[in-house]
């Protein structure tokens, strides 16, 4: 997934590795499995990716490798 197009038109751009607008998350209880483990690939496999626009500040997870992405819109501001 080189580039992924976002709902306000924004082409977030993936081919910089790192990304820069990519996230791995797992849960908390997740992570505490993981404890004294410093295989950063075995723990980076075990997370899920999180996309964040630049432009509109959308959140776009894949949970649990899903192909397609969940959407979280930031509320506008002063709510
Ligand atoms: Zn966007």
């Amino acid at each position: 997934m080189p580039k992924f197009l976002c709902k306000c038109d924004e082409v977030i751009n993936l081919s910089v590795i790192p990304s820069p607008n990519e996230w791995r998350i797992m849960s908390d209880t997740k992570l505490d499995t993981f404890s004294d483990q410093v295989d950063v690939e075995e723990i980076y496999l075990a997370t899920d990716s999180m996309l964040r626009c630049p432009k509109c500040d959308r959140l776009w997870v894949f949970w649990d490798g899903a192909e397609v992405a969940t959407e979280y819109v930031r509320p506008p501001s002063g709510s």
